[in-house]
C-alpha cells in the first residue's frame, strides 16, 4: 500500500496545487490550512507554474532503498515564480551541475516503486532548461 501521507498528497502532487494566504500572500506547497507566516486561515488554492529556479541543492550518494538504482543523483529545493518551494529530484543532467540559480522545468514522472509490491508513485521531477 502507498503510505497514507503519499495518498493524502496526491492532489497537490498531480496538479502542483498549492495554497496562497489571502492575508499575507504566502504560498505553501502542499497547501496548508493555516498560514505558517501570519496564522491566517483563509487559504486559496492555486496551481503552480511547472518551472522554477534551484535555491539550494545537494548530491545524494547514499540514497534510501527505493532509490538505490539512481545514485548518485541531485536533490534540490526549487522555487516557482509564485514563491512556493518544492524539494525535488533533478534528473537528465550531471548531478554536480545542479547549482543555485539553475532554471528547471517540473515534469511529471515516475518517482519510485513503493515497497516490494511495486506500487508506482508519480510526482514531479525537475529537468534543467537548456
Ligand atoms: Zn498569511
Amino acid at each position: 500500500m502507498p503510505s497514507p501521507r503519499y495518498t493524502r498528497e496526491i492532489p497537490s502532487r498531480y496538479r502542483l496545487e498549492a495554497g496562497r494566504c489571502k492575508g499575507c500572500g504566502k504560498v505553501t506547497y502542499p497547501a496548508r490550512t493555516i498560514c505558517p507566516s501570519c496564522r491566517g486561515e483563509e487559504i486559496e488554492k492555486i496551481n503552480l507554474s511547472p518551472r522554477g529556479k534551484v535555491v539550494t541543492s545537494t548530491v545524494i550518494h547514499v540514497p534510501p532503498d527505493d532509490f538505490l538504482m539512481e545514485a548518485p543523483y541531485a536533490m534540490a529545493v526549487v522555487e516557482t515564480p509564485e514563491g512556493a518551494r518544492l524539494m525535488t529530484q533533478v534528473v537528465d543532467c550531471e548531478p554536480s551541475t545542479v547549482l543555485p540559480g539553475l532554471e528547471v522545468s517540473l515534469e511529471f514522472r515516475l518517482i519510485r516503486k513503493e515497497g516490494k509490491s511495486g506500487i508506482l508513485c508519480y510526482g514531479h521531477k525537475a529537468v534543467p532548461v537548456a
